[in-house]
């Protein structure tokens, strides 16, 4: 190619050789490739039941299904929306979506009628599977837009025309026939997951079977998978499946491999313990809010046995290393590494210490650039690419980024360059040992002057404080320095830490620069279910807390 000679040198891949990577198959075949490997395996285990669907159930129900939507008028290129917590329905859906070749779009079940209306109109959703607790809020959706012909599914209403059992048991012999009709193309898009929201509106990601194979294959396939997942695994799906990370990382990459899925509805720490204590949990994957929860209260862990825990990964937000190695005696048995991943690109780089073989690591680290593609650090002045330990934007590329914004190509162009590389968004570096470290976002940065403060670094210090249980650091404008760091803190039960405790804790440790010039207390840091931080909803608190 023409790329200049000193900007390749700046182009950084994994550790791990490439691998072949089978990504012309549509999701659905590549995912259950190995079912002969474990077909009376548990599958898909419900936390709160104890109910076990084994991997050819899970198939046969996804077939059953499939059929039974095709028969509904769902086929190639129909868009249906998931507004589901955490079940086996959901997974059931979505596989059986995949195979007919059809859209998913995922949204959170809490979501206010107007946002699922925006959502499911703006994706074109034909049909939208809820639970009867939520049929309130879409049934005006389903009557005002008639003419779109937009059904409706209640996985637990036995009464209703269209019962979910009923779609499930349905006998449809010509399974291999429907199939080969419909004529998958690797490009087609399989998901349409709407991005956090935590710098704007939520953007909806066309994620094709391409990328998710691309993503999976990277993640878990090799000789020396980069991470080792394996049919004896017991894997935790508690973080929301509407978002990419749980879909991709934990429901998929294990159903890859033949590992037990055991599905929690929703977030409780001691219920979290117990569960991994009764189904003896081998993988944990987590969120920042969950680790700082399980650092701040020990209690919780201290009377379970948690000692099948093998693997402990964390993503989605900045977790720093302090945190991080709190976890340490939690979970004796368990490497504890982190991943960086979005929605538009998959997990950009992953902890080499998940892998078969595993790699050294060190705390704080997202871990090494997923295999089979490439990453370089943007200069964010003059888009060059930088050289080791130089801080700049994120860029990868590879086959598992998204194929585009939905409805956006502007968007799209802005992210996507004409070489392929996708703007993250995201400040970090690589050091000499090929790890990847996050320092902010580059929108979150604070300019205090000419100078840079990272919010996650001054966060990562103020949880680290025993007297506070979590933490925000925002920016407020300042007329001298422009914009200074200013904190939001929840204190810890029973603390009574005050404002210049706090600044003196941060000033003790910090160049000057990086202090915090005030702190606002409050219950909670508002975050998203992803784990992350709204600064928006912090900056517009703060607008009232100073005009008050
Ligand atoms: P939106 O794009 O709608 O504003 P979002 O970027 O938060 O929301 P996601 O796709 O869920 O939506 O999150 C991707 C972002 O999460 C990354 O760009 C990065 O900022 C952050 N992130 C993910 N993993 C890590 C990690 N291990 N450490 C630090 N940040 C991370
Ligand atoms: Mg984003």
């Amino acid at each position: 190619s023409s790329t200049p000679e000193k900007h390749k040198d700046n182009i950084f891949r994994s550790k791990l050789p490439d691998i072949h990577i089978p990504n012309h198959l549509p999701l659905h075949t590549y995912c259950f490739q190995n079912l002969s490997d474990f077909p009376t395996n548990p599958c898909l285990i419900s936390a709160s039941t104890g109910d076990v669907l084994t991997y050819t159930d899970v198939h046969l129900a996804s077939q059953n299904l499939a059929a039974s939507l095709h028969h509904l008028g769902i086929s190639h290129g129909d868009t249906i929306m998931l507004l589901l917590p955490n079940s086996t329905e959901f997974a059931i859906s979505f596989l059986a979506a995949s195979l007919l070749g059809a859209i998913t779009t995922t949204a959170n079940p809490f979501y206010t009628p107007a946002e699922i209306h925006n959502q499911a109109v703006s994706s074109s959703a034909k049909l939208i599977i809820t639970e009867s607790c939520n049929s309130g809020k879409v049934q005006p959706l389903v009557d005002n837009h008639r003419h779109h012909n937009i059904k409706l599914i209640t996985i637990d209403d036995i009464h209703h025309d269209l019962s979910f059992s009923q779609l499930l048991s349905s006998n449809h012999t010509d399974h291999d026939q429907l199939v080969d009709s419909l004529n998958i193309n690797s490009d087609d898009v399989v998901a349409l997951p709407y991005s956090s929201g935590t710098t704007g509106l939520p953007k909806g990601v066309m994620i094709t079977h391409k990328g998710l194979v691309t993503s999976i294959s990277q993640q878990v396939d090799g000789e020396n998978p980069n991470i080792y997942f394996h049919k004896e695994d017991v894997i935790l799906c508690l973080l929301p499946l509407f978002h990419i990370y749980s879909l991709n990382t934990v429901l998929l990459c294990g159903i890859r491999r033949g590992a037990a899925i055991v599905i929690m509805r929703r977030f409780d720490i001691e219920k979290m313990m117990e569960v991994v204590e009764r189904f003896r949990v081998t993988v944990l994957p987590m969120v920042p809010p969950i680790v700082v929860e399980i650092s701040k209260r020990p209690s919780a862990a201290a009377k379970r046995d948690l000692s099948s825990v093998r693997m402990v990964m964390s993503g989605a937000a900045p977790m720093g290393k302090e945190l991080q190695d709190t976890l340490r005696s939690t979970f004796p048995n368990a490497t504890f590494g982190q991943g960086y991943g979005m929605t538009e690109a998959a997990p950009l780089s992953m902890c080499l210490g998940f892998a078969k073989e595993p790699f050294e690591f060190k705390s704080g680290s997202c871990g090494t650039v997923i295999r089979n593609s490439e990453m370089k650090f943007a200069d964010p002045e003059t888009g060059l690419s930088l050289p080791r330990h130089h801080p700049g934007e994120i860029c990868v590329r590879g086959d598992m980024i998204m194929k585009g914004y939905l409805n956006d190509p502007e968007a799209t162009k802005n992210t996507i360059d004409n070489e392929g590389w996708l703007h993250t968004g995201d400040i970090g570096f690589i050091d000499d040992d090929d790890e990847v470290f996050i320092v902010d976002r580059l929108k979150e940065l604070i300019k205090y002057k000419a100078f840079q403060v990272a919010p996650a670094e001054l966060e990562a210090m103020l949880i680290s404080h025993p007297n506070i249980s979590d933490a925000a650091v925002v920016s407020m404008k300042d007329e001298l320095a422009g914009e200074i760091p200013v904190a939001f803190v929840v204190r810890s039960d029973g603390s009574e830490i005050t404002e210049d405790e706090i600044k003196q804790y941060i000033s003790k440790q910090v160049i000057f620069y990086k202090r915090i010039h005030k702190v606002f207390f409050c219950n909670a840091i508002p975050k998203a279910p992803s784990g992350k931080i709204l600064r928006k909803d912090l900056r517009a608190k703060l607008t009232i807390e100073l005009s008050n």
